[in-house]
């Protein structure tokens, strides 16, 4: 009966599939942390891990496949902890389908960070299980006891508010150590996406354009569309905060329509009205208009017959046409990427990498991949003048694009100081404040095209 109970009671705290705690065991840990139930209070901290994209291995390999890797996910977390900490310091639980859990008798938010920090790069190593090999990337939220959550449903709550903050964010953090202000966020993105829900396209977006120049000639290359969003309560709403948001409620495809009909449209009409500019025309000064494309419409198997659709109806080509995609947005996709972009690329459209330097900046796979243009990210051109290390990085993208017969353009241009050293270091061409900010449709053609456009 003893016997009996102890595994009753073994079970209950057990997850079946790992053999780890559960989430009721983690839980009770905790309770009795903040009780003291060993003696006196303990400081301790809950890291909430999350696999990032797992369910595409129960959709492509089925469950039995998913059930392995969580397994061996488990103890790839398990092992990393232990390295550091003692069996008695640490209890590591599957809190949720593909989420671990781990409480940690330690709260100083440096220790957490190296601790997060090993795990992430663990994660980096690729799981192997029969003869297939998985990689998978992990985010890590961290809530800490007292200061985060003086419960343990309040810290657990606390934790998965910072993996999901550490989520939407955008400079690829993995890990956040909870901070009251990411409610303030919570609530403002909300606020957005009630927004979002009751905007109507043509009438409260419009598409702006930003000029882009060859940086040898100071000819007209083409120019960036980038949307814009003004709200008559909230002012201008910068894309860099909205896009994300529709992102997230599935709103994409629907904006995206609207951006390639409104994009192509006026393209198509410049080009009527400035055949010089049309290259298939055989114009003198051929542009192209680039297209910002969310690596969300990559997973839709709709995408290329709605672009072809698009193209067809409005009477258009898709050689006037680059379509910009983020490099960590290519890396992440679901589906082949490399499939996608040559089939891009033989209907005519042309391919940017964009904010290139601020991902995993792999050039090797670029060409595989049929991209013909490399965006320089802003980040890397903003210190340019100054900071060698910044110069050198430029430098190498521009001769190894060279030498792989890529175009490269830097971005967020604002000096001429700037503008000199990427002359300098053979960057092709370059967008920016300091050669013509985003405008609307009738300020850009009185600027732009209605005249030779030169340095
Ligand atoms: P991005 O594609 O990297 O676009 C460049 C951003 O840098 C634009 O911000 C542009 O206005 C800004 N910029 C250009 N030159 C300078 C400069 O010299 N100095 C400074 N400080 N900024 C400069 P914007 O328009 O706010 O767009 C932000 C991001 O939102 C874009 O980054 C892009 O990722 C996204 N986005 C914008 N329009 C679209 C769109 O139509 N579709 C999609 N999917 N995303 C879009
Ligand atoms: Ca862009």
């Amino acid at each position: 009966m003893v016997e009996a109970n102890h595994i009753l009671e073994m079970k209950s705290k057990t997850d079946s599939l790992t053999g780890l705690a559960n989430r009721e065991s983690l839980v009770l840990q905790m309770r009795n942390g903040i009780n003291g139930i060993s003696g006196s209070a303990e400081q301790f901290s809950i890291l909430h891990i999350d696999i990032d994209r797992f369910k595409v291995v129960n959709d492509i390999h089925g469950h039995d496949m998913g059930d392995q890797v969580l397994i061996a996910i488990g103890k790839v977390i398990d092992e990393t902890v232990s390295a550091d900490y003692a069996e008695h310091d640490y209890i590591l639980a599957r809190i949720g389908g593909d989420e671990f859990g781990v409480l940690l008798r330690v709260n100083c938010s440096d220790a957490l960070q190296i601790l997060s920090e090993r795990l992430i790069e663990a994660m980096k190593q690729p799981i192997s299980i029969a003869h297939f090999r998985f990689y998978f990337s992990i985010t890590i939220g961290v809530a800490r006891y007292p200061q985060d959550g003086e419960t343990p449903e309040a810290l657990v709550k606390s934790a998965d508010i910072a993996m999901n903050h550490a989520k939407n964010s955008h400079y690829m953090a993995k890990v956040a150590l909870y901070s009251d202000d990411f409610i303030s966020a919570i609530i403002r993105r909300n606020h957005i996406e009630h927004l979002l829900f009751n905007a109507q396209f043509s009438t409260d977006f419009m598409l702006y354009y930003q000029p882009q120049f060859s940086t040898e000639t100071g000819a007209l290359i083409g120019m960036e569309a980038l949307i814009r969003w003004y709200h008559i309560e909230e002012g201008f709403i910068s894309p860099a905060e909205f896009i994300p948001t529709a992102e997230a409620i599935g709103m994409i495809p629907d904006l995206s329509t609207w951006i390639f009909e409104t994009a192509m449209r006026q393209m198509r009409d410049w080009l009527s009205k400035y055949p010089k500019f049309n290259a298939s025309a055989e114009a003198s000064k051929p542009i192209r208009m680039g297209i910002n494309v969310s690596a969300l419409l990559f997973d839709s198997v709709d995408f290329l017959p709605q672009l072809e659709q698009h193209c067809k109806s409005l009477q258009v080509l898709p050689m006037w046409f680059d379509l910009e995609i983020t490099e960590t947005g290519a890396l992440n996709a679901n589906i082949h990427v490399e499939n996608m972009f040559n089939k891009l690329s033989q209907m005519g459209f042309t391919i940017s990498i964009d904010d290139f330097g601020t991902g995993y900046s792999a050039l090797s796979y670029l060409k595989r991949f049929s991209v013909h243009t490399v965006k320089i990210a802003k980040e890397l051109i903003d210190n340019i003048e100054v900071d060698s290390q910044d110069q050198l990085i430029v430098q190498a993208i521009t001769m190894m694009s060279k030498g792989m017969s890529l175009k490269t353009i830097a971005e967020g241009v604002e000096t001429v100081g700037q503008f000199d050293v990427l002359k300098r270091l053979g960057c092709d061409a370059i967008q920016g404040y300091y050669l013509g900010k985003p405008c609307a449709a009738d300020q850009f053609e009185a600027l732009y095209l209605n005249q030779s456009s030169a340095l």
